[in-house]
């Protein structure tokens, strides 16, 4: 599976969104340095299809896909020189596959700002910092041992020393690798470094009721967002954070009331999901329908893969149905009588919502 950091300064909203993503009841405290181990979560991706396709296929189950959401300790300036929780939390942070980094942008005289005053670019500047620092210092040491094999001749060696050399000036700046915009191959030369600052990231900006419209403060998050590849997700965590607490038809009333089509919780997860370029595909049996995720660009035998190592290994064939056909032609069969039902090989790439039947040997 895949996760997602929830990170920001303390008492910024991130304990409150991770409970309402995961309703597991872990205490929000007004207290910065209240969320001291990591705490994980898994949370059923919102998908509409999911229900869709139960219509036609009355299965005895249906499964949602999942992301892991992880809130990640407080983090406060000088993290990288060991402060506060710092070390904690760029390890922590380096074992997830995308950041999401709460930015306070609502006023509460009632809840303590570490800074003492709402600034979501000073905020914003004091993590990045940390994590720069935190990837400097990986790549120095990276830097020292490359040249040393470089100097003996060997090419691939000599190729990282130069890219390694062009993330320093940016990293001392502050800034991180991800607003470099490195294509594929310099990727790679530096995916072994685990860098912090290249990790896909949306900024969850945290505003009031009110401060989803004319609110400087988010267009200030918008504004650094858009200058270094993140993406912004505005929400309001306290809103969610009540939202949560209701059953669902109570939750359908509240969202009409409040005029809202989904509760903004369903963008965060689906933003993560985008973040690391991810799809969904479905599996639609008597028994179960279901979800899977699989990267963009997945082949049919990777997307295999996701159910079991043995489909991947196996793979012989995948029968694919589109999921609009599916719902237009009424399941399986319709489509197939519609001419809409295909067999796919191994080099088939996956699209988004196909509803796929896997062959495979085992
Ligand atoms: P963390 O330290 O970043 O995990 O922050 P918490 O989630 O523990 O929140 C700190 C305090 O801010 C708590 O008292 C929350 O109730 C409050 N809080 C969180 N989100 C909001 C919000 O959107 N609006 C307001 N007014 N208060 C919030």
């Amino acid at each position: 599976g895949f996760n997602c950091g929830i990170v920001g300064l303390p008492n910024v909203g991130k304990s409150t969104l991770f409970n309402a993503l995961t309703k597991s009841g872990i205490g929000a405290e007004n207290f910065p340095f209240c969320t001291i181990e990591p705490n994980a979560g898994v949370v059923a991706m919102p998908d509409p299809r999911l229900n869709k396709l139960a219509e036609i296929v009355k299965p005895e189950k249906v499964v949602a896909t999942t992301m892991e959401f992880v809130d990640i300790a407080g983090l406060v300036e000088g993290a990288s020189k060991g402060e506060g929780l710092g070390n904690q939390f760029l390890a922590n942070i380096r074992q997830t596959d995308a950041i999401a980094h709460v930015v306070r942008c609502f006023e509460d005289d009632n809840v303590i700002h570490v800074a003492n005053k709402i600034d979501p670019a000073s905020d914003i500047e004091i993590i990045n910092t940390e994590l720069a620092l935190a990837d400097l210092e990986t790549v120095e040491k990276a830097i020292k041992r490359v040249q040393r094999v470089a100097k003996s001749g060997d090419k691939e060696a000599k190729a990282q020393l130069e890219i390694f050399e062009t993330l320093l000036p940016v990293l001392n700046e502050g800034k991180p690798v991800r607003s470099m915009n490195l294509d594929k191959e310099k990727m790679a030369l530096i995916r072994e470094l685990c860098l912090l600052t290249v990790k896909p990231t949306m900024y969850i900006a945290n505003v009031s009721e009110d401060g989803f419209e004319s609110n400087p403060h988010l267009d200030t998050v918008n504004k650094i967002a858009e200058s270094e590849n993140a993406v912004v997700v505005p929400i309001c965590n306290k809103i969610e954070a009540e939202i949560s607490e209701l059953e669902d038809d109570e939750k359908s009333m509240f969202l009409d009331e409040m005029g809202m089509d989904e509760p903004g919780l369903d963008r965060v997860i689906r933003g993560g999901y985008r973040l690391l370029d991810l799809q969904t595909y479905f599996t639609a049996g008597v028994k179960e329908v279901r979800a899977w995720t699989v990267r963009v660009g997945a082949t049919a035998p990777q997307a295999a893969g996701v159910i079991h190592t043995d489909f991947e290994r196996g793979f012989i064939r995948a029968e694919v149905v589109s999921y609009d056909d599916f719902v237009k032609y009424n399941g399986e069969a319709g489509a197939k009588d519609a001419g809409k039902w295909r067999l796919e090989g191994k080099e088939y790439i996956v699209q988004d919502g196909d509803v796929i039947h896997f062959r495979f040997n085992v």
